[in-house]
């Protein structure tokens, strides 16, 4: 029997926001099966369409500066406070360890999970760089297709995982604590340029004063670097917050907003977007690359293969040289009959 799984079903699945079928068409597009592509594009393509304004938020720190904790109550505020629908794509718990410990599921963000503004998707295991994997901006468009207007991408606190969601995302926000000597030897080289935000968590009991200090230190190294691609001539602003006792959302949210108006009206954000989507062609034609790389590979492993090649190469009538020409030939010959990567 054909699958009833077509473009009209995933579309309008997407569009209603249909949880189940979202999370299937996001199944789709994370698929490595050839097979899968066509159709993974055409949803792709009509999601895409269907694009409605939204904010694209990079939320990174290390294991236990309180990322999760905080992006539940800045959701939830988010929308309580500002009606926001919001999809997080979160790290997935069963690869993410905190104080030698792997966080299971139900300690992360509980309440966003199930709150019907909101959808909540760990990053599989597999092909995952730290919260952002080889689909994350495919998925960052669907979720948008559906109406979520807040993207939120969690993303550990290692500066290639930064460098990742840093080209994905309209603001990047750096959470960080007191403590743990994470003030400024913390943050790598070349991040603080990309930083939008700074964010010191657990603002909070005895912490409070620390974190103001925090503050403070942070918001004059942020006047120090240069932000590289400046979506206005501030520097980035250094705030502090608490998740435990919901302080500091109001702030938060406004110098978003701040930020996002701003570089609307100087055209930096459509420019920073146009830009994000050539990166994106760009890492799809090193992925098929690999992938042809690997099939060509492949094929001259194949056991009749070595017996044929391995022998004239020992008998000095082709080099390995010529071997790897000769590969190359044949593929471009078999490429441009088919005349598509996917159906090779
Ligand atoms: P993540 O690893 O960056 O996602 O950090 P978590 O959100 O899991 O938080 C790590 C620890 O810090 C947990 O024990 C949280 O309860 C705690 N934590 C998170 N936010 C706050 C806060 O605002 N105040 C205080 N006092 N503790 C917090």
């Amino acid at each position: 029997m054909k699958s009833m799984k077509n473009l009209e079903y995933y579309s309008k699945g997407i569009f209603d926001n249909n949880r189940t079928i979202l999370a299937q068409a996001i199944t789709l597009l994370e698929s490595r099966n050839r097979k899968d592509y066509e159709l993974a594009d055409a949803v792709l393509r009509s999601c895409l369409k269907h694009k409605k304004p939204s904010i694209r938020l990079g939320i990174t720190g290390h294991p236990g500066v309180g990322k999760s904790t905080f992006i539940e109550c800045f959701g939830e505020y988010l929308i309580q406070k500002h009606n926001r629908r919001i999809a997080v794509l979160a790290i997935d718990p069963s690869s993410y360890y905190s104080k030698g410990s792997i966080l299971g599921d139900k300690t992360r963000m509980e309440k966003l999970a199930v709150n019907p503004h909101a959808f909540v998707r760990p990053s599989p295991s597999s092909g995952s760089l730290g919260g952002v994997t080889f689909r994350t901006r495919e998925v960052i468009s669907i979720c948008e297709a559906a109406g979520y207007d807040t993207i939120l991408i969690e993303t550990l606190g290692s500066g290639q995982a930064q460098f990742e969601v840093h080209s994905m995302v309209d603001m990047l926000l750096l959470l960080v604590t007191t403590k743990g000597g994470d003030i400024l030897q913390g943050i790598k080289r070349g991040i603080m340029e990309m930083l939008d935000l700074v964010l010191v968590t657990k603002a909070d009991g005895e912490n409070i004063k620390q974190a103001e200090l925090a503050r403070q230190e942070y918001q004059t190294a942020l006047g120090f670097h240069s932000h590289h691609e400046k979506a206005n001539q501030n520097s980035p602003p250094a705030l502090s917050c608490s998740a435990l006792e919901v302080t500091g959302m109001d702030d938060i949210e406004m110098n978003i907003q701040s930020f996002v108006n701003e570089s609307k009206h100087n055209g930096y954000f459509d420019t920073k977007r146009k830009r994000q989507m050539i990166t994106w062609a760009q890492e799809r034609i090193k992925e098929e690359m690999g992938l042809i790389t690997e099939s060509i590979c492949e094929g001259i492993k194949k056991e009749d293969a070595i017996l044929k090649w391995g022998e004239q190469i020992q008998n000095g009538e082709i080099t390995p040289v010529g071997l790897g020409q000769k590969a190359l030939e044949n593929f471009s010959k078999n490429f441009s009959k088919k005349g598509s990567l996917a159906k090779s």
